[in-house]
Order: C-alpha cells, then structure tokens, then sequence
C-alpha cells in the first residue's frame, strides 16, 4: 500500500494561497532529495549516474537540487539543453536522447559536448553531413524488437518508433569504428510507468548481453550501458513502490554473471529516470468552486486538464484528498472537473470522497512529473505557478503563473487595428 500523505495542512495551504492564489503546483525538496539518495544507494557497488529526465519537470530550481546531489540531465530537445546549459551541466552530464532529430538540436547538443544517444543508423551520416565530425563518444539505442529475451516483461517493442534494431547496431558500430570513434554506450528504453522491478533487471540482462555479443563479434568495448527511465511510481494507493534495492542487487547480480565473468568491466551504469523522481513530491492544489448535481455529482474546481492532463488523456488514476478532511469518511461518488470545454476536463470520475463544499482544497497527488511540463493553454487558460517547501519548511515560488499578457504576446493587436 502507497502512502497518500500530503505534507502540508489544510491551514499552510490556505496560509500559501494568500500569496499564490490556487491552482499551483507545490513540490517537497525533501521527498525528492532522500527518494533521489535511495536510487544512488541502490547502486552504490557500480560507477552510476542517474541523468534526470527534464521532460517530466522542466524546472531549473528542480534541475539545480538534483545537480547538488550527482545527478545529470538527460535531454530530447532543444529547450531542454538549454536548460541544463544554465544550470552548467555539459559534458558527460548531459544524455541527449532524442528522436526523428533536426540538425539544429545536434548542433546545441554538440556544442555542450552531450553525450550523443542516436536514435537510427541514418543520423550517423545525416550528423555528419550537418553537424560535423561523429563525437568522440557514441550512443545507441536499441529496440530489441521481437528478441526472446524480455519481450514477455517489455511488451512489444515492435511497435514502439525508437531505437535501432540488432543488425542496425552491429552495422553503425562498424561504422563509427571505421570513422575513429573509440569510446561506446549501448541504450535502451522500452516501457514506462512500470511497477515490476524484475523488468529492470531483465532489461540490464538484454543490454549486457548485447553488450558481449557485440564486443565479441567486432571489438568494440564499451564504457557504458544506459538502462533509460520508466521506473514506475504507485499513483493508485493499492500499489507498492518499486523496491530500489531489488533494482539495484538484482542488476548487480546480472554484471557479475555477464559482464565480470566475461572481462568486460569496468562497464558504466547509467539510467535516465524522470517520473520516479519528481512525480510523488508534487501536488497539484486546486480549490472547489461549485457544487454542481444535475444526471451525476460534480465537484468543480479551479484547476482543468491544462494543468494535469494525465486523467484526461490516459485515463490515469491521481489520488485526491480533500484537505482538513483526510479522516471524514468518503461519502459522495463524484466527477472532479474542470471549467474546459471539453467533457473529458476531468480529474476523476466516480470518485469516493468525503462531502465535499465550495472551498474546500483539494490536492491532486502524483503531480510532480508529467504534471506543469505537459500543461497547454487550450481556452486560453494559464498555465499554474510552481512552488517548492524547502527542507526547513518554507515555500518559495520556482515559476511564477502565466498571465493572460502571456497567452496573447504573440499577437500584435496594432497590427489588428490596421487590419481591415
Ligand atoms: C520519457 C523518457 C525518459 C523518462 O521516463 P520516465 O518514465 O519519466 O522515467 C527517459 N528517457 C527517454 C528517452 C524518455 O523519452
């Protein structure tokens, strides 16, 4: 069973609102910082580094306490280089992973010397013809496809749009070493949201595997295997947390038998985790506006989709709890909404919870990855503040809300007065 705590009360809250006025996002720089030290912990017996996924929390604030604490940023676009450029993570602290790639996010990702993870073997020429020279250091991705091992655990990955295929690998290996290219990573990332912590372990099998396959088959030794992200977290209180340390001694067990065995070591461990980072120590905080009882009970609130749009667009189960009353019993089956119009503007649908009025706060749990960072303005609604409580127990704010100025600064409403 996950525990649904919230680590604010009904009165911070309401104390905060008089400042930031509901909805906004509210993190806990000390979930994140000891949840962050489980996962280094869990591999403390390999050279690990853990890239945060910026996608799932774009937040620099956010970004600057994990660089404190080793950890790395793993990019896919443009933004979020930029963003890791200024926190001053370059270099080997970047994991530029990214897909259907334009030349121009190569360039940034070359410039800060990123570790380049290729998606297909095509872009090794198309790099070549617009960026430059193939970087000193190369990544693969791969999609193990149909391959026996794990495709039980990984679902099909045949289906999935990313990564090369076995052959791809062995031909663009080659082909970096006919070009002087020396030092190698081998990528994969297949599942996301996954709670089976046997799948990791299968995961680190396929890549050591390939990993002594490829080595044997053209000489290419590896610096490291990069696990991806996808470690699930338990939104719904009926699941249980991935167990870390079974992650991390099952994998251990994995290099022993394949990489240590077989005289590959050292062989670098890395992983590119977003939602297990952030996602369980943000909350989004929204407050009721109506009572609305017409064919079913609606519950609406400040917040919509453009806020949180997991329910929406997966169907995904967030946790709520009605603030001050955690220990009322849930009474009323009801649909949260939001004010869209768009009839799927829902948080949940055919939620039990306490009596509920106009005023009440709710916290949406689970909204710390994949919360702001997917957030849009449809209906021109604004995208919410993000705060932070600190470790000593104060709230400062890491993005202020968007302002309606913000939804029309790309209008020029002089251009529309002469416009007939
Ligand atoms: C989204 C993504 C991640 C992070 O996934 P989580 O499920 O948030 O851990 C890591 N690597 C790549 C390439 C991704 O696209």
């Amino acid at each position: 069973m996950a525990d649904k705590k919230v680590p604010f009360t009904r009165d911070e809250i309401l104390k905060i609102k008089e400042t930031y006025p509901t909805p906004f996002h509210i993190y806990d720089e000390q979930g994140i910082i000891e949840n962050i030290r489980r996962l280094k912990a869990a591999f403390s017996w390999a050279d690990f580094t853990e890239y945060f996924a910026v996608k799932a929390c774009p937040n620099p604030f956010i970004m600057k306490l994990l660089k404190a604490e080793g950890i790395g940023a793993d990019c896919s676009s443009i933004a979020e280089l930029t963003l890791a450029e200024e926190l001053g993570i370059t270099g080997d602290q970047i994991m530029f992973t990214s897909n259907d790639t334009p030349d121009y996010e190569y360039q940034k990702a070359q410039e800060l010397g990123a570790i380049i993870n290729f998606d297909d073997v095509s872009h090794l020429k198309y790099y070549e013809e617009n960026v430059g020279a193939l970087p000193e250091l190369v990544c693969f991705r791969y999609n193990p496809g149909s391959a026996k091992e794990g495709n039980l655990i990984i679902g099909h990955p045949e289906e999935a749009k990313y990564g090369f295929t076995q052959e791809q690998l062995i031909e663009g290996y080659r082909y970096c070493k006919e070009r002087g290219v020396k030092r190698f990573g081998l990528h994969t990332m297949v599942a996301s949201n996954e709670l089976d912590y046997t799948y990791f372990i299968e995961t680190a099998e396929i890549l050591f595997t390939e990993v002594l396959s490829i080595s044997k088959k053209i000489g290419v030794e590896f610096e490291f295997v990069n696990l991806g992200g996808g470690i699930g977290i338990p939104y719904h209180p009926e699941q249980e947390a991935v167990n870390l340390e079974k992650v991390g001694s099952g994998i251990k067990e994995k290099y022993e038998q394949i990489i240590l065995k077989n005289g590959l070591n050292p062989l670098q461990i890395k992983m590119e985790c977003g939602r297990m980072v952030t996602g369980p120590y943000g909350w989004l905080i929204t407050e009721v506006l109506h009572i609305k009882k017409t064919y079913k009970h609606y519950v609406g609130v400040d917040a919509t989709m453009a806020n949180l749009m997991r329910p929406a667009m997966y169907g995904a189960y967030h946790h709520i709890t009605v603030l001050g009353k955690e220990n009322e019993p849930a009474v009323d089956t009801v649909d949260v909404a939001g004010s869209l119009c768009e009839n799927n503007d829902k948080f949940a649908i055919d939620r039990l919870l306490p009596e509920t009025v106009p005023g009440d706060i709710i916290a949406i749990h689970d909204a710390g990855a994949h919360g702001h960072s997917m957030g849009f303005n449809y209906n021109g609604k604004t995208r919410s503040a993000e705060l932070l409580k600190r470790t000593d127990g104060s709230v400062v704010m890491i993005r202020r809300a968007e302002t309606l100025k913000d939804i029309f600064a790309t209008l020029d409403f002089d251009a529309l007065k002469e416009f007939e």
